[in-house]
């Protein structure tokens, strides 16, 4: 059976489809008899559900809530405690010498949607045990403006050396680099308990119970 072919549509620009144009009409235009029947609705609404409230044949939802307990809290004075694992402003962990955690692997701001973690790896210098092992961030920044908080950073750190349990949440500040949060103060910031380190040390090397290759192994 033969079957009907049909001539093929060109792309229309954009992959978009093509819509009729209309030409505008003053009963196009004009917008104010569509907001005089607008607030024709809503203020016949108003006067029957207040009409209803007043005669007792609808619950007051003001005086139901009132009944129940006002549940609002007077913020800033008041805040909620926010849960335990609740995502705020990072942290970087520091060990028990102050020193980074962090060894710069770039596994974070490899991870990091929002592409906003910028990290300059260094080498510990000579005589540093940590040489030849693992290197530290010479410059370690975060743009807390355009992070998400999906927390993806502290997942992907092998080191638990970015955290984002400060539980605090950003400020409005009033300029972009009031939010552009580098090496020294992400070590400043502390856990919620007040703690700079972590309560999941890795084994450090020259730790008896550091399960990686020791500097002698390197040399065979
Ligand atoms: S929380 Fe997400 S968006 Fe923010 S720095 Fe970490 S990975 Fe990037
Ligand atoms: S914070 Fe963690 S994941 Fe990011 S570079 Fe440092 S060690 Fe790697």
């Amino acid at each position: 059976m033969a079957t009907a072919t049909f001539p093929k549509k060109p792309p229309s620009p954009n992959n978009a489809y093509v819509v009729a144009h209309v030409e505008p009409t003053p009963a196009t235009q004009v917008y104010l008899p569509e907001i005089f029947k607008g607030l024709a609705v809503a203020m016949r609404h108003f006067f029957r559900n207040t009409k209803e409230m007043v005669r007792n044949e609808r619950p007051d939802p003001v005086t139901e809530s009132i009944a129940q307990g006002i549940t609002t809290i007077s913020y800033p004075e008041q805040k909620r405690p926010y849960p335990e694992r609740f995502r705020g402003l990072h942290r970087l962990t520091q060990r028990d010498d102050g020193s980074p955690r962090c060894v710069a692997c770039l596994c974070c701001s490899t991870a990091c949607p929002a592409q906003c973690i910028f990290i300059e790896a260094g080498e510990y210098p000579e005589g540093d045990p940590r040489r030849g092992y693992e290197r530290y961030p010479v410059k370690f920044v975060i743009d807390e403006l355009r992070c998400i908080f999906c927390g993806y950073c502290v997942e992907a750190c092998p080191c638990d050396a970015i955290r984002m349990d400060t539980g605090l949440h950003a400020v409005p500040y009033d300029s972009r680099e009031q939010f552009i949060y580098r090496k020294d103060l992400l070590l400043a910031q502390a856990s919620r308990d007040g703690s700079h380190l972590t309560a999941n040390p890795r084994h450090e090397p020259g730790d008896e119970t550091h399960p990686g290759v020791t500097r002698e192994h390197m040399t065979h």
